[in-house]
């Protein structure tokens, strides 16, 4: 095995190994991974599209992309569109056409006239309340329904009639006829077919005014596509019984294998589509792409690429524990991809002004600098210099603070990065003694390297005051305080900060949306991909720099 395969290795690759060996399905593989639409993705759906697209490209079988889209009013088509999307930016095909839960409505329908005739199906008048009430608890069996003891014919007529509408939404429900003092109180007569009038279903419409439930339609429509390995996240372990009862129970001659795995949580951020909803409902976040939402969409918009959630999928791992992943896993996979393919440039965030006294006025040189410090396939770039600069508030101080302080101070040099090295001779400042402005002078002799015995260790970024663009920049943090946050009181009010009127190498107007950067000592950034009404180039920070200035000493030295 490649080294890439033992990461990928878990209890259900060696699972299917098995199968195969065995020669079960013929040796087939056929997973699927099923979103219902009532929201975007997020990173524990990349795991579980990980899971089932990666077993099916790696043993050669396929995966279907099925919609299990039982519950039209939670249900649109802006999700449908946004699940679609996301899958394929994460990189995978699903296999033939996409799929939805409702293209069997009628087979459904028909696999529940064929519980009723076999009285393992009954219509029930209770409601809602009193089937709760019914059901018993975990100590205490429940009661039979009055509609448990009704005839076939009887139960039949009053199916076609809920479908044909003769009823309102609650008047009966279809429920199976399976145990009712089961210690699975999943097993207790759970409820099949529910009555739902005045909602338009994305696919089917007006047709239907009762839908199938969840537990109903889910295994059915595991088996109608001849899906060999069922995987989902551990919640539905206590369901198996009555999938299996289901399947059992009609006549239907596949029965896909259903393996459980642990859902993934992520320090720092919720994870259900529940909670996600009510951030965006409730104005929390500006929308399902915000870029501190866990949301595949917010994860692109911040800057990730598929390549950095399909390789933080392989490092967690697939298991039944279940666990809580740090956030910093997750940030890692992004800094090493990007520290490997992105592009570099300079970016002042916090601009000062510094005026080269013995710079001509009217001067600009292009300067040569590499886009990436160990791939030269990214190429040079030219940077114009000229005698006024920007460089950031936070790399100088009038007074050198501690030994460990190597940038720019009164009377002190620093190497602006990629040109020369330079002086800080006068400290300008306003009435209320703000510093406004350096004027600083450069060493001629300094372009690029440091001439023999010259002790220059600090280097900064810097641009060119008249030919920096103006950029807006979206800084992130966590989204809430606490690493397993309850509710919105935990949000963070500073997880996001905007900064305005940053100064950029002026190329960067020309960036893609979504295109990302290093900026350097700064950390990752991409171009926001949102449209934008306002004429100001937007920037996200993907995530910062692991070690800022490990990294720009070591650069020094060499
Ligand atoms: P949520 O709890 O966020 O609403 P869900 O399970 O209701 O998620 P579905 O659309 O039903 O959302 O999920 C599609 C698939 O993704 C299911 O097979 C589900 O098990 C899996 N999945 C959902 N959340 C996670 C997670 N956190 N980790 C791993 N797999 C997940
Ligand atoms: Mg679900």
């Amino acid at each position: 095995m490649s080294n890439e395969e033992i990461s990928r290795s878990n209890f259900i690759r060696q699972i299917i190994d098995e199968d195969i060996a065995n020669n079960k399905n013929n040796g087939a593989v056929v997973t699927r991974f099923p979103p219902e639409p009532n929201g975007y993705l997020h990173i524990g759906h990349a795991k579980s599209i990980c899971l089932n697209f990666g077993i099916a490209e790696d043993y050669k079988g396929q995966c279907h992309l099925r919609f299990d889209d039982t519950n039209p009013h939670k249900e649109n088509i802006e999700f449908v569109k946004s699940i679609q999307d996301d899958v394929s930016w994460l990189g995978f095909e699903w296999g033939g056409e996409v799929l939805f839960s409702s293209n069997y409505f009628e087979q459904l329908h028909d696999y529940a006239v064929e519980l009723i005739k076999a009285g393992k199906a009954y219509v029930c008048d209770l409601n809602a309340e009193q089937v709760r009430e019914y059901r018993g608890n975990l100590t205490q069996p429940g009661k039979d329904s009055p509609g448990r003891s009704r005839s076939v014919e009887d139960n039949l007529d009053l199916f076609a009639r809920m479908r044909a509408g003769e009823f309102e939404d609650g008047a009966y429900v279809v429920r199976a006829r399976i145990d009712m003092a089961s210690p699975n109180m999943n097993m207790r007569d759970p409820t099949l077919y529910r009555i739902r009038h005045g909602v338009v279903h994305h696919q089917t419409g007006e047709e239907w005014c009762i839908y199938p439930m969840y537990d109903f339609t889910h295994p059915i429509s595991d088996a109608l596509e001849g899906i060999t390995h069922s995987l989902c996240t551990l919640e539905f372990e206590d369901h198996r019984p009555l999938y299996d009862w289901l399947l059992d129970n009609i006549s239907i001659d596949c029965h896909p294998q259903q393996i459980e795995f642990s859902r993934l949580n992520l320090e720092y951020t919720v994870m259900s589509k529940r909670k996600l909803t009510h951030l965006v409902s409730e104005g929390h976040v500006d929308g399902w792409d915000d870029p501190r939402m866990p949301t595949i969409a917010g994860l692109r918009r911040r800057g990730f690429t598929p390549a950095s959630i399909r390789d933080f999928c392989d490092r967690i791992g697939v298991t039944k524990a279940d666990n809580t992943v740090e956030m910093g896993v997750l940030e890692s996979c992004i800094r090493d991809d990007l520290n490997a393919s992105a592009s570099r440039r300079m970016v002042v965030l916090n601009p000062l002004k510094v005026v080269l006294t013995d710079y001509a006025a009217d001067k600009t040189e292009q300067l040569e600098a590499a886009n990436h410090p160990q791939d030269d396939s990214l190429g040079t770039r030219k940077i114009p210099f000229s005698s006024e600069l920007y460089i950031d508030r936070d790399d100088f101080m009038e007074v050198k603070p501690n030994k460990k302080f190597k940038r720019l101070v009164t009377g002190g040099e620093v190497r602006l990065r990629n040109a020369y090295v330079i002086r800080c001779d006068e400290v300008i400042k306003d009435e209320q003694g703000n510093i406004i402005e350096l004027r600083c002078s450069h060493d001629a002799a300094t372009l690029g390297a440091n001439p023999e015995g010259r002790k220059v260790k600090g280097v900064i970024h810097w641009v060119s005051a008249k030919h920096a663009l103006e950029a807006n920049v979206h800084l992130y943090d966590r989204l809430y305080t606490s690493p397993n946050p309850s509710d919105e009181t935990d949000l963070n009010p500073d997880s996001v900060q905007i900064l305005t009127g940053c100064q950029c190498e002026a190329d960067l107007a020309n960036a893609r949306p979504g295109e990302r950067f290093q900026f350097e000592r700064e950390g990752y950034f991409c171009r926001d991909s949102a449209p934008n009404e306002d004429a100001v180039v937007r920037f996200n920070r993907t995530v910062t720099l692991r070690d800022t200035w490990a990294k720009i000493e070591q650069e020094n030295k060499t």
